[in-house]
């Protein structure tokens, strides 16, 4: 593949890396899979995963430091989470090793798409996993797919970071007791709908509210909200259904044992929210975007920090996660895998 791509003028959209790793599991057995070429492959007509949605995937990126290197973050928490995923829809878990391997082949084997540091972008990696053997009859099917593919995508802030104005979502995301703490396939399928409805009403994203109540804030579709109080500490929602982001859980490590911030894991109402001084919404592809805006049905909660810039508190958390991601700052044990 030609490597002299625009780096700067990448948007995030797939396009076909060179290789890919593909293994197979049957009979509960995954086997060693490797690396193919082929960006395009069969699959039966019944397979589980087109049935049923018998599918969970994965997200995280690798960066090139300014010394060369090329690094992911924190990937076994990405390995883990794949388990725990796969587990809840009777998917055969991806062991961490498996994963680990995957993971060290596939970005060294398309080590020439890994952006040059300062780009601003990073090559994007999604492993996932499904069900590949045909199925009829509602069951989990017989044999298994994980395949890791990657791509370069652009930095997610084009000239700075913009805050969004988001709504607060008629719909729920993810049911009490459901599946909405995985990365399942299906909760995305599902928030389809209400994400176009929010963008044809011009806002970037939604917000959804815990279904039982909808007294409370969950998260946006793809990425977990946290605020910051009056007083600079750090609130951040806790529930079940909310899914664990990774960045989220790096941003509460920063913020309280290397910035010496006071972190609140608690339930958050929405009548609350008018409190707080920063809002941001949290995630691998763009780390924190920062909400000048919730709309609750024609209420318009705006925040102090503006529609200008991110607010200082979250700026400040940016700048140390990014820091610790791309090599500026040191970071917390084993939070950098190198790739070699
Ligand atoms: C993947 C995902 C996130 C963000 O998780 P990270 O590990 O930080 O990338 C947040 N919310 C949902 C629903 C997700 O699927």
């Amino acid at each position: 593949m030609a490597k002299n791509i625009d780096w700067s003028n990448l948007g995030f959209e797939y396009t076909p890396a060179d290789y890919r790793y593909v293994a197979t599991c049957k009979d509960g057995k995954w086997d060693e899979g490797g690396l193919s070429e082929d960006p395009n492959f069969m699959i039966n007509e019944c397979a589980g995963v087109l049935q049923y949605a018998q599918a969970c995937f994965e997200g995280l990126k690798a960066y090139r430091t300014e010394d060369g290197r090329i690094v992911t973050f924190r990937p076994d928490l990405n390995a883990k989470r794949m388990s725990d995923s796969a587990a809840r829809l009777e998917i055969p878990p991806v062991p961490e090793e498996l994963f680990m391997k995957a993971l060290d082949a596939l970005v060294n084997a398309n080590k020439d798409l890994v952006p040059p540091y300062g780009s601003g972008a990073t090559l994007y990696v999604r492993p996932y996993v499904y069900g590949s053997s045909p199925v009829i009859g509602v069951a989990p099917a017989e044999e298994y797919t994980f395949r890791m593919i990657c791509m370069p995508v652009g930095p997610y802030f084009k000239g700075g970071a913009k805050p969004v104005v988001v709504k607060i979502s008629d719909y729920d995301r993810a049911a009490p007791h459901g599946t909405g703490g995985i990365k399942a396939a299906l909760n995305y399928a599902m928030s389809l709908y209400a994400g176009m409805k929010a963008h044809e009403e011009g806002f970037a994203e939604n917000i959804y509210l815990d279904p039982a109540t909808r007294t409370k804030i969950e998260e946006a579709g793809g990425m977990n909200v946290i605020f910051v109080t009056k007083d600079g500490s750090l609130v951040v929602p806790k529930s079940p259904s909310i899914l664990p982001s990774i960045t989220r859980r790096s941003l509460v490590v920063v913020a309280r044992d290397i910035l010496g911030m006071k972190v609140d894991e608690r339930e958050v109402t929405l009548a609350e929210v008018p409190e707080f001084a920063e809002c941001g919404l949290v995630g691998t592809a763009a780390v924190i975007c920062p909400v000048g805006k919730i709309s609750d049905h024609g209420r318009e909660i705006a925040f102090p920090s503006g529609m200008e810039t991110m607010g200082p508190v979250l700026s400040k958390l940016y700048d140390t996660l990014t820091g610790i991601q791309m090599g500026r700052l040191e970071a917390p044990e084993g939070w950098i895998h190198e790739i070699k």
